[in-house]
């Protein structure tokens, strides 16, 4: 606040330095949104019309919008039952002539089958955009998540691991998709403010094509600095929590989350659990109000994407056809899981869920 540059500066600058150091990658861009990212990154992906992006059912709704505000038509590749994953066999199913991208979003946190999906993108000449809003800190096969595909996309929402309160970061190892990425987050401005503003003298613009307005200010960049230096401790805090809640629920009819694989690290970003009410005794919807009633606030991530009206009458999607989505879409309640919950909030949780789950 008292350097009085509140807009995109230097601040942005080192955040991006020390992102990218984080994750060992070449270049970081960053914008006010994973949905500027990802909408830049299926831009810079280059589609033409009529070009499809496969993704996954189980995601936020800003995965596919992404994909249609970028000129491309979405196509959905249902995932793996158990972790929650787009499933690679799904993916090979649904490629053609047309396919030009595939956007896994790493769910939950659990880092994707990348071995198959990077094959896959290869084989097919197919770009790979790594959707990382829940997968900071995950790794697989001892490399970052984020450091696979040709693009990856952060979130730094109010609900994520790191947090700007808006804000995200695209990566990526080659510097045209970098610069075209930075003239795009500004208008399709050939220099940003700051550098024009620079001692050296007035600098005049060029606008090379027309951009967005999605670039990071420095106040957000400031937060996010110190947001990264926390990232470790937050994690173990999590995992914790974690496995606080598999040891107290084991015994429930209900359905955990999926152990991480091994060589893997999961970043621990959602604990989703399954209200079947066959199994459980109770709707999930039940289970969401009895917990809202004991001023425990829950999720559900998410219901699966045919579910929503626009994509049924534009897609014609159904839920059927997605079946483990839809399934897990319509059992899945994530339960509170965030470093700052104190012990005390951690049982609250779990002897509520006891309660109304053995009631
Ligand atoms: C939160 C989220 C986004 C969008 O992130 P914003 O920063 O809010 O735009 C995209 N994809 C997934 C999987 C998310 O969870």
């Amino acid at each position: 606040m008292q350097s009085a540059w509140l807009g995109t500066g230097p601040k942005v600058a080192r955040f991006e330095e020390e992102f990218k150091s984080y994750k060992h990658t070449a270049h970081a861009v960053a914008v006010n949104s994973c949905t500027a990212a990802l909408h830049l990154s299926i831009l810079v992906a280059g589609l033409k019309p009529g070009d499809e992006v496969i993704t996954t059912p189980l995601t936020f709704c800003a995965t596919v919008n992404a994909i249609i505000h970028a000129g491309g038509t979405p196509v959905l590749a249902d995932v793996d039952p158990d972790t929650m994953n787009i499933d690679p066999a799904e993916v090979e199913k649904k490629i053609n002539h047309r396919t030009k991208a595939i956007i896994p979003v790493h769910f939950a946190g659990r880092p994707c089958n990348m071995n198959a999906l990077c094959r896959i993108a290869r084989e097919n000449e197919l770009v790979l955009i790594e959707d990382c809003a829940h997968a900071i800190e995950a790794e697989y096969h001892g490399k970052k998540i984020g450091t696979f595909g040709d693009l990856s996309c952060f979130s730094f929402y109010v609900t994520k691991n790191l947090v700007t309160g808006e804000g995200g970061m695209i990566l990526t190892n080659e510097k045209e998709y970098a610069d075209r990425l930075k003239i795009l987050a500004l208008h399709g401005m050939s220099s940003d403010a700051w550098s024009r503003f620079s001692d050296e003298g007035y600098k005049h613009y060029m606008v090379t094509e027309p951009g967005f307005k999605y670039n990071m200010m420095d106040l957000q960049a400031a937060i996010g600095i110190h947001q990264l230096k926390r990232i470790e401790s937050y994690w173990k805090r999590r995992k914790e929590i974690w496995n606080l809640y598999n040891r107290a629920f084991n015994e429930l009819p209900i359905t955990l989350p999926a152990q991480a694989d091994a060589d893997t690290r999961h970043a621990y970003h959602l604990y989703p659990v399954l209200i079947d009410e066959k199994q459980t005794g109770i709707s999930r919807d039940a289970f969401l109000s009895a917990m809202n009633d004991r001023n425990i606030g829950t999720g559900v991530h998410y219901l699966s994407i045919p579910e929503h009206p626009y994509y049924q009458k534009t897609f014609g999607w159904i839920p059927e056809d997605y079946p483990h989505a839809m399934k897990i879409g319509r059992k899945t309640v994530s339960l509170p899981l965030s470093a700052k919950l104190s012990d005390k909030d951690i049982e609250d949780v779990i002897v509520a869920a006891r309660k109304i789950v053995l009631k």
